[in-house]
């Protein structure tokens, strides 16, 4: 089984522009790329999950969100870093849209979506990092066995003055310093 390396999407890998709702406002930062393909080099399978909360609110539709994982994954592809798989969760308990309205298994803090990708991917948690700008990614990678790491950008650059931060978790300044700190600790057995 394969160690993987699970990234957030919005704040971590693109601008977090709210809800992103057209192409033309999805950014890349300049450095998401190099990561991704630095961490292939180093035996990482590359999965982003990202929960969807535009969906369950009715302000983009499933297909957009294929659409944007089919550009990013031929952007990265063009340069030379692969990422293997998408999962996004659509839900929400309270949404106003009754078909994504559900209390489900995917919608990060809960593991579903990596549950499912070390299935689909044949990986292995215990082994894998998950990256993201927010607590509930850390808390994620928690709940699996995996390693969390915060980044400082989108939404980190405030979770991580939190007074309830948890004290012993790995802060970096973006997903480059997030690789070079996974590169350096490498795939526990
Ligand atoms: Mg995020
Ligand atoms: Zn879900």
């Amino acid at each position: 089984m394969r160690p993987a390396v699970f990234l957030d999407r919005d704040g971590t890998i693109n601008e977090d522009v709210g809800y992103l709702d057209s192409l033309e406002r999805l950014t890349l930062f300049p450095y998401s790329i190099d990561a991704v393909r630095l961490l292939n080099g180093a035996g990482f399978c590359v999965v982003v999950v990202t929960n969807q909360g535009g969906v369950a609110a009715g302000l983009v539709d499933e297909t957009f969100v294929h659409d944007v994982h089919e550009v990013l994954r031929r952007r990265f592809e063009a340069g030379g870093a692969t990422i293997e798989r998408f999962y996004h969760c659509p839900h929400d308990p309270h949404a106003p849209i009754e078909q994504y309205r559900r209390d489900c298994m995917c919608r990060k803090p809960k593991p579903g979506m990596i549950r499912q990708a070390a299935v689909d991917l044949g990986l292995d948690p215990t082994r894998s990092y998950v990256v993201g700008d927010k607590w509930s990614d850390v808390a994620l990678a928690r709940s699996v066995g995996a390693t969390g790491i915060l980044v400082q950008t989108g939404y980190g650059t405030t979770q991580a003055k939190r007074l309830d931060r948890p004290r012993d978790a790995i802060v970096t300044a973006d997903l480059m310093a997030a690789t070079v700190r996974i590169l350096e600790l490498g795939t526990s057995e």
